[in-house]
């Protein structure tokens, strides 16, 4: 059949073309957690408590010892587009800071009762500011500790579509705790602590070292399965200028898996990522010594050259893509296999090639 009619083409309204923005940032309650945790971060917090109710749905609460905002900070921060982080587009490729796109608080704020306080590290007032539905308030006065206090309350209350597709607070929660979990992975000198419905899950102490940040996140059985990867050292001969810098981190003894790869954690540059290749490199290193659908449990650090990995894929999605996946994931392999090897656990060298 052929098409009669040439269908009209035309501009979405802008409060459509902000709900469609919203959805892509804010997903569900971990995206939330994830963007406040970013911020945090960038804050040079050394202290952040992620504190949330019923799954995040009712509420997410996230403190920082950070270096806090002054009251016109805190205006401009719900603004859209705006960020502290860059000035322009030439930026963009030399972008340091986990956040950059300047429109987290802003959208966070349009389908939510957003109520930030702050006050600079480097002395001055603390002030408050809600935002209820994307209608920001005054900027009041507020008695609060240097640092910043961010509170998101009744999540999508005024997008019942997108409320719609929320699942149980438990799974909710899931992913609030993946999310927290990671960060608390990626930056063992920030002591991490997350609590639900008033209950402390972890905290972790933040003094720098990996084994006690396993320890706090995962537990005393798992941590002293972890096995040092220590692949910093290009073999002997090899092209320095090669794809991957270091591989290191802890992965688990054989026998200490779960059923499902979330505890499969791979970082590049710092920065969580999924990557399939990363994941395979990983399970290929353990031969044939992981049970049927077993997976490890693993805190891998790959260092590339900035230039050899593509972090913005999808923003929300946390994918990288590399120039030689091949390469990377040969490298990883090998680095595992290694440490594998040293313990005994694994029988030959990886395969070549
Ligand atoms: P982005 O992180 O992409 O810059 P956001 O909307 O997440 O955009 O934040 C906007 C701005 O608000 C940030 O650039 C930063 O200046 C400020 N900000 C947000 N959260 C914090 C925080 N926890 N501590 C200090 N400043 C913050
Ligand atoms: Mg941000």
């Amino acid at each position: 059949s052929s098409v009669s009619e040439t269908p009209t083409i035309h501009a979405l309204d802008d409060a459509t073309v902000r709900r469609i923005a919203a959805g892509e940032v804010v997903e569900r309650p971990a995206s939330v957690v994830k963007e406040l945790l970013e911020n945090s971060l960038d804050a040079d917090a050394s202290r952040v408590t992620v504190a949330v109710e019923g799954g995040g749905v009712e509420g997410i609460r996230v403190r920082d010892d950070g270096v806090g905002m002054t009251a016109a900070d805190l205006e401009r921060a719900v603004e859209e587009h705006t960020t502290s982080k860059i000035t322009g587009g030439d930026d963009l490729d030399q972008v340091g800071t986990l956040g950059f796109r300047g429109e987290a608080l802003h959208t966070i704020g349009a389908v939510s009762r957003l109520t930030i306080r702050s006050r600079p590290r480097s002395g001055g007032r603390g002030h408050e500011l809600t935002v209820e539905g994307g209608t920001a308030g005054e900027v009041t006065p507020s008695g609060c500790p240097p640092g910043t206090v961010v509170e998101v309350a009744d999540l999508f209350y005024n997008t019942p579509a997108r409320r719609k597709f929320l699942k149980t607070e438990t799974t909710e929660f899931d992913h609030v705790n993946r999310v927290v979990t990671q960060y608390a992975l990626a930056n063992p000198d920030v002591a991490t602590t997350l609590e639900h419905d008033g209950r402390e899950v972890f905290a972790t102490e933040g003094a720098g070292d990996l084994e006690s940040t396993v320890l706090a996140v995962y537990g005393r059985e798992v941590a002293s399965s972890m096995i040092e990867v220590d692949g910093g050292r290009p073999e002997p001969g090899a092209d320095p200028s090669g794809p991957v810098e270091s591989v290191s981190g802890l992965v688990s003894h054989p026998e200490t898996t779960r059923a499902g790869r979330e505890y499969l954690s791979t970082f590049v540059n710092g920065r969580y990522v999924t990557a399939g290749t990363l994941r395979e490199a990983v399970l290929d290193a353990y031969g044939g010594q992981l049970a049927t659908d077993r997976y490890p449990f693993a805190v891998l650090f790959v260092e590339v050259p900035p230039d050899a990995v593509d972090v913005n894929v999808h923003p929300r999605k946390m994918e990288v893509r590399f120039d030689d996946e091949a390469a990377v994931r040969e490298a990883v392999t090998a680095a595992v296999r290694e440490a594998l090897l040293e313990e005994g656990l694994v029988r030959t060298a990886a395969p070549r090639g």
